[in-house]
């Protein structure tokens, strides 16, 4: 699942090359997947990116001459490719932009629900599209974060994932740095003292920094989560085996030795069920 520093990492990487060359035709877009009809896909034809901005887990790629913007979201399963002139691609991507030359971006989609976004937009409805994001994850000033946990009271992995306050982190992200700060995932967010906001702001800083290195490099999620989908591995901190806490529709990993004081955390999902 993408999150910040995968985004980033691609915008990183896409900056360039697409740029490089003008449009040489936009589309076709899966029904799905393309979330606006007006303008057409087709008025970017002849146009050109001026490069690539992150809002969060989105990409925008603005247009050189400032009248549009193409704003893609790949939710969970989206991914998006550059593709050399003559190199081999999906036959019915989600998005083909094909430029000048012949080189390719593609948006495709494993599974059959197609849940990743592409919006055509002027600049003003694009910025409409992401004014509910809080400020980016990266670039969120200590201080500023104090006033965000302080805002109201919620458990720290739900409210380190809810956009609104805070934009780039998702599930796997939360889960690393959860345990980089040695913070409960269920620990209440107005309930943390001085020291502990300044271990969260140390984490999310870290580890997105470090997620961003190795996803420059192409590393693997294997080799970048270090607590994420590792259930019963050794932390690698504490050598403790990492557990799993079913939690609303999704799943948190966490090392109980490092961030709970040993205490393993109820399946809120079966708890629930059995009520
Ligand atoms: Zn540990």
């Amino acid at each position: 699942m993408p999150e910040l520093p995968e985004m980033e990492a691609l915008r990183r990487a896409l900056r360039e090359p697409v740029r490089a060359f003008p449009i040489a035709r936009a589309g076709p877009a899966h029904i799905a997947t393309l979330k606006t009809y007006d303008p057409p896909l087709a008025a970017l034809d002849g146009r050109r990116f001026a490069g690539v901005e992150r809002r969060g887990k989105r990409l925008f790629f603005p247009t050189d001459d400032g009248e549009l913007v193409l704003v893609v979201h790949l939710m969970t399963a989206g991914r998006l490719r550059w593709l050399r002139p003559g190199e081999d691609g999906p036959k019915t991507p989600a998005l083909r932009v094909l430029f000048e030359g012949g080189a390719q971006l593609v948006l495709t989609e494993a599974g059959a629900k197609k849940r990743a976004g592409v919006w055509l937009l002027e600049p003003e409805a694009a910025e409409a599209e992401v004014a509910h994001l809080g400020p980016d994850a990266l670039a969120v000033a200590r201080d500023q974060l104090a006033e965000l946990l302080k805002a109201d009271s919620r458990r720290l992995h739900p409210l380190l994932r809810d956009q609104r306050r805070l934009a780039g982190i998702g599930r796997a992200w939360s889960n690393e740095i959860l345990h980089a700060a040695r913070l409960s995932p269920f620990a209440l967010s107005t309930q943390i003292g001085d020291d502990e906001v300044d271990r969260l702001y140390t984490a999310i800083q870290n580890e997105l920094r470090r997620g961003l290195e190795l996803r420059e490099r192409g590393a693997s999620d294997k080799k970048t989560y270090r607590i994420h989908d590792r259930l019963g591995q050794p932390c690698h901190l504490c050598g403790a085996p990492i557990a799993r806490v079913d939690f609303e529709e999704h799943t948190i990993y966490y090392c109980p030795a490092c961030q709970t004081g040993g205490r393993v955390l109820k399946d809120r999902r079966l708890s629930r069920l059995l009520r």
